[in-house]
């Protein structure tokens, strides 16, 4: 039987965990932090190509992507579901990038410039505040951070894959030597443990405050990056993007982000809030997914450097992965 060590357990290694196991590997994860400790269980993981390179190969993992989460938005248990995602300019036009026309991508009227949050108490009701000049629509896939990452690691298991926690490795030649090919999916550990110093930290701060009535999902990339997307039980603003290793939230950057959101919205901020922080994988010259070799000759398949877009890209990566992997057993 062919077999897999992945390293990794964020949405790169879960979902090339299922797509493994499902094709037929005996494939085992190993990763230092599982579930809600990953960098993947503080995103908004809204599906968006944003803050990832190269742009054309991207697009094309973010299309095969785009169509797998929208069949999964079919099963409501999955944690995904499909949204209307607004983009906003605070100055001038936005441009409908190219790929966004074939997903139904449509310019918004000056009237949808100023958001209403239909649920908002009368009370905390203090907008409405036309924030923006331009914006384009499009309906996207959204994953729920706080269903998805376990459905993927339930689908992994009930294929036969075994998820080992709570191991730290220095290097990838500590994997087990029982294992000949190695999928890296380490995300920003992989500057250690494929020694690329390329990879650089784009910290994320967001902040989880109570469920809102909104009615699609809001981003500007203008400074300040603001985004609002609204889950089955909360909603979760942003947002930040500075290079740091800091994994601790800061209260000042919460209190910003809840600031700007709640300004935008036209409603009085939310008093129970929660933060997190991820820190975005990202590499210049872009994502990763390579095949190469160990110092002890064993394979490695590397998947990291998915910056700001890992679950816009994850399944077009983890396609990929396994046609380098399937050559790699066709060769024997
Ligand atoms: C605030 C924020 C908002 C975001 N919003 C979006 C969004 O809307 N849409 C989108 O597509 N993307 C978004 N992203 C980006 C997305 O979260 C990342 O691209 C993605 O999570 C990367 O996943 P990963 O599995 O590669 O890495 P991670 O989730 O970081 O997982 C890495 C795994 O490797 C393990 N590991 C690392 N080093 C070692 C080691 N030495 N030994 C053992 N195990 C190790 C870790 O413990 C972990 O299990 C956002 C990110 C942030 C921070």
């Amino acid at each position: 039987m062919r077999e897999v060590a992945i390293v990794g357990a964020g949405v790169s290694g879960l979902t090339c965990g299922v797509v493994f196991a499902e094709e037929g590997y005996r494939a085992t994860i190993f990763a230092e932090e599982t579930g809600q400790r990953t960098t993947s269980a503080a995103a908004g993981a809204i599906w968006y190509p944003y803050d990832a390179e190269p742009a054309d190969k991207v697009i094309a993992w973010s299309l095969d992507t785009y169509a797998l989460l929208t069949d999964l938005a079919e099963n409501p248990a999955s944690g995904v579901s499909t949204i209307e995602l607004r983009c906003f300019a605070r100055a001038g036009d936005i441009a409908i990038p190219r790929w966004a026309h074939s997903l139904g991508a449509r310019p918004l009227a000056t009237n949808q410039m100023a958001i209403v949050v239909p649920g908002a108490a009368e009370d905390s009701r203090v907008g409405p505040n036309r924030s923006f000049t331009s914006g384009f629509a499009i309906d996207v896939p959204l994953t729920d951070t706080t269903t998805y990452l376990d459905y993927l690691a339930n689908r992994f298991t009930r294929a036969g894959g075994l998820i080992n926690g709570g191991i730290r490795f220095e290097q990838l030649e500590q994997v087990n030597s029982a294992y000949h090919v190695i999928l890296n999916c380490s995300g920003i550990g992989a500057r250690t443990l494929a020694s690329d110093a390329e990879l650089e930290p784009h910290r994320g701060q967001v902040a989880i405050v109570p469920k809102l009535d909104l009615p699609y999902a809001i981003v500007c990339n203008d400074p300040p990056l603001m985004y609002a997307i609204p889950r089955t039980n909360d909603c979760v603003f942003g947002g930040t993007n500075d290079i740091s290793d800091d994994r601790e939230p800061l209260a000042a950057e919460t209190a910003a982000i809840v600031t700007e959101c709640a300004r935008v919205l036209g409603i009085a901020p939310p008093e129970q809030v929660a933060a997190r922080v991820g820190l975005r994988p990202f590499r210049g010259s872009g994502i990763r997914v390579e095949r190469a070799r160990l110092n002890d000759g064993r394979t490695v398949i590397h998947n990291y450097g998915h910056g700001g877009a890992g679950f816009t890209t994850s399944w077009g990566c983890a396609q990929e992965v396994l046609q380098l992997s399937n050559k790699i057993a066709a060769a024997g």
